[in-house]
C-alpha cells in the first residue's frame, strides 16, 4: 500500500484525481489512503512534492529537495505569526543572521483570529496598507443579555482601528523579515533544542529534506498558543483551563451591519466567561465569533455560536463562508519567559490581554524587544539567561505590567460577574486598546 509523509504533504488532491481505484481521500488537511490501493504507483508520480511513496521514503538518505540552511545562526525565531516575524524583521534589521521557521506551508493561514486591531497600537510597526485591511472601525457597540434574555445596548469606546485581513497580513510581515536579510522556511517545523549540557544551542529543524541540528546563539520562540519550544527548555507555559478561552468564529457572508461598528456581546447564556463579537469584513461580511472559558462552559464553542447567530436575525440571514476555531491564553505570565539562550514572544509567552483576549500588536512588540536584547546580548558576547532577562525586565516594565493588573480585574470579577456595569466599563476601555 502506498504510504504518506505527512511532512512533505501540502494537501493539494493531485494524487485523488489519478487514483482509479478510489483509494485515496482528501480529508481537508489529512491525506487518507485506504485498503483499496492495488499499489500501481499512478499516484507517485502526480504528487508534486514527492510526498507518497511505496517502500523507503525517498530522499530521507540524501536529505531530498528542500531548501539549504546554514548551519549556524545568530538568530533562530519559531514560528511566523506576528510575534515571530517582527521578531526576525527587527534581528535581521540589526544586522543579525536569522531564520525564521513556519511549520505551516502558508504564513497566516489558516487564520485563527477575529482580527482587530487599534491604529495607535499598530502604526509604531508598519503603515497600514489596503492590502491586509478589510475594514476600518470607528465605533464600539456592547450589548449586555440578561440571564432572562433582555438586552441592554450602549454604545462608546472603540477609537480608530482595523479590522486585518490576516492571511495578508502575517505574510507581509514575514516578507518585511525577508526583505531586511532573515532566511524564512516554511513547511519546517522545529522538533526540538539542541542542549548542550542543558544550555540551548539550536533547534533541531524537520523540513521537506528531513531533519538536521541548525545552532544559533539565541532561539526566540514565537510558536503561538500550541507552544511548544518553553516546555523543551524547561519553562512551564502549561495554561490552567480557566485561564484558556475556547473560540469558534464564522466569517459571515450576506449581512447588513455597520460597516464601521464593533460589536460586542456579554452574558452567560451568549458566551459564558467570555463574549461574543461582530467585527465587520466590509461587502456585507463580518467575523462573527465568540470565547468561552473552558471550565465554566457546559457545551463546545462551535455550539454557543450557533446557538448566538440563530439568535440575531440580522446574522442568521447570512451564510458562513469560513469556520474559525482556536484558543486564546488569558493567563498571567508564565514565571519565566527567558532561559540560557531562550526567550519566548506572544502568545507562547501567553502575553494576551486577560480580558478582550487580543493578543497581535502585544506579540509584535515582545518580539521587537526580544530582538532588541537579542542583538545586544549577542554583541556582549552574553547570552545566558542572567543577560536575557533585560527582556523580561523591559516587557514587565511596560506592557507586562498593563496585562498583569487585566488579569487581576479578570480575576476579581468572576464568569457571573463580567456583565456588571463596572466590568463592562473596564472593558470598555480594554476593547479600545488603552
Ligand atoms: C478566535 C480568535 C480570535 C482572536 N481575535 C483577536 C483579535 O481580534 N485581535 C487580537 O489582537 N488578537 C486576537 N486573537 C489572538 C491573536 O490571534 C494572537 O494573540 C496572535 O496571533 C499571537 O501571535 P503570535 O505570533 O504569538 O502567535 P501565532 O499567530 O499563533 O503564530 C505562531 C506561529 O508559530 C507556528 N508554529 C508553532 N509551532 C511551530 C514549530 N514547532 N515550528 C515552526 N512553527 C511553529 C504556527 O504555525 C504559527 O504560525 C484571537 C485569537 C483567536 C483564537
Amino acid at each position: 500500500m502506498v504510504l504518506v509523509d505527512h511532512v512533505r504533504c501540502t494537501y493539494c488532491g493531485s494524487c485523488v484525481s489519478v487514483c482509479p481505484m478510489g483509494a485515496l481521500e482528501l480529508a481537508e488537511t489529512r491525506l487518507i489512503v485506504d485498503q483499496s490501493c492495488v499499489d500501481c504507483g499512478l499516484c507517485l508520480n502526480a504528487c508534486p512534492t514527492g510526498a507518497l511513496y511505496a517502500g523507503p521514503l525517498p530522499g530521507a538518505e540524501t536529505g531530498g529537495p528542500g531548501l539549504p540552511l546554514r548551519r549556524h545562526y545568530d538568530v533562530i525565531v519559531v514560528g511566523a505569526g506576528p510575534g515571530g516575524s517582527v521578531a526576525a524583521w527587527e534581528a535581521a534589521r540589526r544586522g543579525l543572521s536569522v531564520l525564521l521557521l513556519e511549520k505551516r506551508q502558508e504564513i497566516g493561514s489558516p487564520v485563527r483570529c477575529a482580527e482587530g486591531v487599534a491604529h495607535e497600537q499598530l502604526i509604531s510597526f508598519i503603515a497600514p496598507d489596503p492590502r491586509w485591511i478589510s475594514a476600518t472601525v470607528t465605533r464600539a457597540q456592547f450589548t449586555v443579555v440578561g440571564d432572562d434574555g433582555l438586552t441592554h445596548t450602549t454604545g462608546g469606546g472603540g477609537g480608530l482601528g482595523y479590522v486585518l485581513e490576516r492571511r495578508v497580513f502575517d505574510r507581509t510581515l514575514a516578507e518585511e523579515a525577508a526583505s531586511a536579510g532573515a532566511e524564512v522556511r516554511v513547511k519546517t517545523a522545529a522538533t526540538a533544542l539542541v542542549l548542550d549540557d542543558g544550555l540551548v544551542r539550536g533547534v533541531r529543524v524537520r523540513g521537506p529534506g528531513g531533519e538536521t541540528d541548525v545552532e544559533c546563539q539565541v532561539v526566540i520562540g514565537a510558536d503561538g498558543v500550541e507552544a511548544r519550544v518553553g516546555a523543551w527548555a524547561g519553562l512551564d507555559t502549561t495554561l490552567r483551563q480557566r485561564d484558556t478561552m475556547s473560540c469558534a468564529q464564522f466569517l459571515l457572508a450576506g449581512i447588513d451591519v455597520d460597516p464601521a461598528c464593533t460589536c460586542y456581546y456579554i452574558g452567560m447564556s451568549v458566551a459564558p466567561g467570555g463574549y461574543a463579537w461582530v467585527f465587520p469584513k466590509g461587502d456585507g461580511r463580518a467575523n462573527v465569533g465568540l470565547g468561552v472559558q473552558a471550565d465554566v462552559a457546559e457545551r463546545p464553542a462551535l455550539d454557543y455560536l450557533v446557538r448566538f447567530v440563530e439568535s440575531q436575525p440580522h446574522l442568521a440571514q447570512g451564510s458562513p463562508v469560513t469556520l474559525v476555531t482556536g484558543g486564546v491564553p488569558v493567563a498571567p505570565p508564565p514565571s519565566r519567559m527567558v532561559t540560557d539562550g531562550l526567550m519566548l514572544v506572544g502568545d507562547a509567552a501567553r502575553q494576551v490581554d486577560p480580558l478582550t483576549g487580543g493578543g497581535i500588536v502585544n506579540a509584535m512588540t515582545a518580539g521587537r524587544l526580544a530582538a532588541e536584547v537579542a542583538a545586544e546580548c549577542i554583541a556582549a558576547g552574553d547570552v545566558s539567561a542572567a543577560a536575557l532577562s533585560a527582556y523580561e525586565t523591559r516587557w514587565l516594565a511596560g506592557w507586562g505590567r498593563r496585562l498583569a493588573r487585566r488579569y487581576r480585574l479578570k480575576e476579581r470579577f468572576p464568569p457571573p460577574a463580567r456583565a456588571s456595569r463596572e466590568c463592562m466599563r473596564v472593558f470598555t476601555v480594554a476593547v479600545g486598546g488603552k
